[in-house]
């Protein structure tokens, strides 16, 4: 990490956007353009059809994601999973948060610069209306300073009206990967008197969204986002960051008359970098907690750099080995550790998600019941079966008994067909000849066929008289 004095450190003892009072220091950040700007608005656009779109993109009339938290029902891509699959969804769980901890190390924080809402949201969508409306950030200091006239009533009217108009679809969206767009359209359609509830829960959505980013704005990364508080353990001095090149730029001085000192660095002190920060800090002091890497900087400088006759890349992305002892890019232990966990872990994940059944059967012998003896002679023991089916087709199943050899499958009543992505509770009984029985407890293996294929199989146990004792 970069060496300062504890002077010249004393920036990191409070946040840019905080006074030594606690009182917030609001940001009005010059608008970014460059090649990584346009980069990014390519990259938003996509994110944000994607983050709009998906509740409502239909796979075999499913929704491509849905996270029904209520109902503990999940569809990813396609996928259904129920709470049966509850230990899958922990092992992606722990897989994703390998991966996290393994792409900060190597890329630092480059998610949160490209990819979280939280920035796409802000940066790529709520600043905008706020250069349209407001001007640039001299118009907006001027304009927060003056009295309630007109102008300051119109202009700030018409941003909470947008703000909130679009924190209100995203807040519709939000619950649309919660409860899905049926039961949204039915809510948003609807007296809202008839769904008190789910009026109430995209009201709050609204207005939790529209305070974020028309009010706490970067405060969300620096002082709630769990990611970046992590950040501190994650990162280390190979992870690759935005950065300022200390080396080349220092030390840091105006440009004269359009020459340079043989003795000055690249620098030429135009703090273009810092007046187009989101978070209000000079990155020229060293990797900070509240960098969310948003490359603004980058193309800042480097449009300072091209005005000044010297080569771009000041600010860039690179590692503080790389800058402070020119060292390329190096897998460390850290980092082959973490890969060698993911890939364990992804293709365990893999593994159980391709093998896994596409119905769920839980057997159960029904509570109370006793074995009964037919005229025949069998044993006959009263199960309840309920099956989930979680594909996308109709799953006609059928119920044979695999072990003991003798032992045989009745159903009570009609065939068993499962809905796509439902659910069927149905009745059997297993037989067992009295002379295959000889203890009280029978272990029963019953296998569960679809389409002349064996999709799963079940054990249950069978009460049975025992062995009879030898006259
Ligand atoms: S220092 Fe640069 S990359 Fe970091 S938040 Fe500020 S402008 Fe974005
Ligand atoms: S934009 Fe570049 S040249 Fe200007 S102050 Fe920042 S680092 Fe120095």
């Amino acid at each position: 990490m970069v060496q300062h004095s504890t002077e010249q450190n004393s920036f990191r003892d409070t946040i840019a956007t905080a006074e030594k009072s606690g009182r917030r220091i609001w940001i009005f950040p010059a608008k970014p353009k460059g090649r990584l700007y346009s980069a990014r608005t390519v990259v938003a656009v996509f994110l944000l059809a994607f983050l709009f779109g998906a509740p409502f993109v239909r796979v075999n009339g499913e929704p491509l994601v849905l996270l029904n938290v209520l109902d503990r029902k999940f569809i990813i891509f396609g996928l259904v999973f129920w709470p049966q699959d509850f230990y899958l969804f922990g092992l992606a769980l722990i897989t994703f948060l390998v991966f996290v901890v393994l792409f900060t190390a190597v890329f630092g924080r480059l998610f949160c610069g490209w990819i979280c809402p939280q920035t796409v949201f802000l940066e790529m969508v709520f600043r905008r209306i706020e250069y349209w409306i407001e001007g640039g950030p001299a118009r907006q200091r001027k304009l927060a300073a003056q009295a309630w006239n007109t102008e300051k009533v119109f202009k700030r009217s018409v941003k909470a009206v947008l703000f909130f108009g679009i924190s209100f679809l995203i807040g519709n969206t939000f619950l649309a990967y919660i409860i899905g767009t049926d039961q949204l359209f039915r809510i948003v359609t609807a007296s809202p008197t008839e769904h008190l509830a789910g009026f109430v829960a995209v009201l709050s959505f609204s207005f939790l969204f529209y305070f974020v980013f028309a009010w706490f704005r970067e405060q969300a990364c620096t002082l709630v986002c769990p990611y970046g508080r992590l950040q501190g353990v994650l990162i280390d001095a190979n992870s690759i960051v935005v950065a300022y090149d200390r080396t080349r730029g220092e030390p840091r001085a105006p440009m004269e008359r359009g020459s340079r000192a043989a003795e000055l660095g690249d620098c030429v002190d135009c703090l273009a970098c810092v007046h187009v920060c989101p978070t209000g800090i000079d990155i020229r002091n060293g990797t900070q907690l509240e960098c969310v890497n948003c490359t603004a900087c980058i193309d800042a400088c480097n449009r300072t750099m091209r005005k000044v006759g010297l080569p771009e890349g000041l600010i860039r992305y690179s590692s503080e080995a790389a800058i402070t002892h020119g060292r390329r890019f190096r897998i460390t232990g850290r980092v082959a550790l973490y890969t060698v966990v993911f890939v364990l872990l992804s293709s365990l994940l893999t593994y159980l998600l391709v093998t896994r059944s596409s119905v769920e059967t839980t057997v159960l012998r029904t509570p109370g019941s006793m074995y009964t003896e037919t005229e025949d002679g069998r044993i006959r023991n009263l199960y309840t079966v309920k099956i989930i089916n979680k594909s996308f087709e109709r799953v006609p199943v059928e119920l044979r008994a695999a072990a003991p050899r003798s032992a045989t499958v009745q159903m009570v009543g009609t065939g068993l067909v499962v809905e796509p992505d439902g659910m069927v509770e149905s009745a059997f009984f297993v037989d067992i000849p009295r002379d295959q029985i000889f203890s009280q407890s029978t272990l029963v293996t019953i296998e569960v066929y679809s389409a002349g294929e064996v999709v799963e199989t079940v054990r249950t146990s069978f009460m049975g008289p025992g062995r009879r004792a030898e006259p």
